[in-house]
């Protein structure tokens, strides 16, 4: 069951609560979606001496209100028997299965003001986004998401005239609601009952169909009007569901009411919008932060800084830098080379051959050539019956170098796996993005990143910060459920000999050649 503002109305609650279970049987739970407290709450004291009992475990969020602040409780204890504070973001799941997102509150940034405890941040949407995709490698979805605010575009509806007011709207609850695609969307109404015909929510990669949104606003506790306040439903968790069913459309649905760029805007509130083409970045690491204090810049990271030398530069194949007897393979705008202190004779590295600093820098021909070598690559280590894993890490590096390193495929599975347990240890937020997910369009190009993508077409995401482990990557193939080396996980402990380096080459290059389009380009020539 779910309900609006109970504004202090406790005893027409809890009684309309008790009837409807009388009638229709126990629930698992009620979820208040707006205020619980009201200006007059002298109700609650039946509850709280237990003269009173409240019937359901109910579970309420928020504050939204400066003055309710003190009448709130430590987040998961109860403000009275049965009654849980459930603090202003998170997600949960019923003892039905039912998963529940929420961000209540107000925006702090939208508002143009911060209410101590009452407003929330830009970072809490992404939380909320991140803690919903966790340890799902195929997203379809959330069952119900709970907010204060309304996504900003959900009153343009067509068939229903509905007025919202502006400073109920926020464009960040657009965001994340077009992220996490709730199948049940519920906010408090200050006044009239609203249900929105469902929209069909959109998918990052064409031919990929999602589910839809209930979009439902609840009026005010017992209010005189008689405007539907209470909701009673029997949800199937999208985890139990076919996929079939989810994705099942109705004659009323419609399209998506919000702004479809923000599906591509992978951080919400950050976007800075160019003019014309109508391209977009947004700012990982943005002069404001969340506080809306400026940020100290570090000194090291900033490009300016750093005198780039290319004859120094170990990477530019026409660098005198450059190890010659590591190359394996030149093609027109990249080229592939041993690495150095391999994980495995058959690690290799793609690198453009003139100096660019990360793919989402290259130029759009050297990004095709980059595929280009990964889908060759694949096919080679498949002919040794081996699985790949790419990853490169933007971060305190200079020249691209994008990592290949071959892997059995009997730990296909486990690599995600062991991939967050890793973060976990370091603490880097690891994002698992969906599939096909361009990281070139993702990022703003400059920001720092470590992106590897993972045999079964997940890829996974983060964002170094200071301290990040320059090894993260090596360290998490090298493990003994992957490639069992662990002593190779710096690479400067694993130096082989410059011998060793020639025939690794050459053995890569006799077994590639079947493989390697750059061969073919040379022969059509000759
Ligand atoms: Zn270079």
């Amino acid at each position: 069951m779910i309900c609006g503002d109970v504004n202090g109305n406790f005893k027409a609650l809890f009684s309309r609560v008790e009837s409807i279970i009388k009638k229709s049987g126990q629930f698992d739970v009620l979820l208040c979606v707006g205020n619980f407290f009201g200006d007059d709450n002298s109700e609650l004291d039946a509850y709280k001496m237990g003269t009173r009992k409240v019937p359901v475990t109910t579970y309420i969020f928020g504050p939204s209100k400066p003055e309710h602040v003190p009448l709130y409780c430590e987040k998961g204890s109860e403000i009275v028997p049965n009654v849980i504070y459930m603090g202003k973001r998170g997600i949960f799941t019923t003892s039905a299965d039912v998963k529940i997102a929420y961000l209540t509150g107000l925006s702090r940034r939208e508002l143009g003001k911060e209410l101590p405890m009452c407003t929330f941040e830009p970072s809490d949407c992404s939380a909320v986004r991140d803690a919903c995709f966790r340890g799902q490698s195929e997203y379809r979805g959330v069952d119900m998401l709970i907010t204060t605010l309304w996504p900003a575009g959900i009153q343009q509806d067509e068939t229903q005239k509905i007025d919202v007011d502006q400073e109920r709207l926020s464009n960040l609850l657009s965001w994340l609601a077009i992220h996490i695609k709730p199948r049940y969307h519920f906010v408090p109404s200050p006044d009239k009952h609203y249900e929105r015909q469902p929209y069909r929510n959109l998918s990052t990669h064409q031919d990929y169909r999602e589910c839809a949104t209930r979009f439902i606003a609840l009026a005010p506790v017992g209010n005189k009007v008689k405007e539907k306040w209470i909701y009673a439903c029997s949800l199937q968790p999208i985890s139990k569901m076919r996929v079939t069913d989810l994705l099942q459309g109705t004659t009323d649905e419609t399209v998506c009411p919000y702004d479809p760029d923000l599906l591509m805007q992978h951080q919400p509130g950050k976007v800075v919008k160019f003019s014309g083409n109508g391209q977009y970045f947004f700012s990982t690491d943005g002069p404001e932060d969340d506080n809306g204090k400026r940020k100290r810049r570090d000194r090291d990271d900033n490009p300016e800084r750093k005198k780039f030398d290319p004859e120094t530069c170990w990477f530019c194949l026409s660098s005198p830098s450059v190890e010659k007897h590591l190359v394996i393979s030149v093609g027109s705008h990249c080229y592939l080379a041993l690495a150095k202190g391999p994980l495995t004779p058959y690690h290799v590295l793609i690198l453009p051959i003139a100096h660019h600093q990360s793919l989402v820098k290259v130029p759009d021909e050297i990004s095709e050539e980059i595929k280009k070598f990964k889908a060759v690559l694949k096919q080679f280590y498949a002919s040794m019956g081996m699985l790949v894993v790419f990853f490169e890490r933007n971060y305190r590096t200079s020249h691209m170098q994008i990592q290949s390193v071959p892997v059995p495929k009997i730990c296909e599975s486990q690599i995600l796996e062991i991939f967050q347990d890793e973060a976990g240890i370091n603490k880097i937020p690891l994002e698992v993005l969906p599939p096909y997910t361009d990281i070139r369009q993702m990022m703003l190009p400059g920001a720092p990143y470590f992106h590897a993508e993972l045999p079964n077409g997940d890829q996974i995401f983060a964002k170094p910060k200071q301290n990040f482990p320059i090894h993260f990557g090596r360290d998490v193939l090298s493990t003994p459920q992957i490639l069992n080396c662990e002593d190779k996980a710096d690479w400067r402990q694993c130096l082989i000999s410059k011998e060793e380096e020639i025939e690794y080459v050459k053995d890569f290059r006799d077994k590639f050649r079947p493989f390697d389009f750059t061969a073919d380009a040379d022969s059509d020539s000759d």
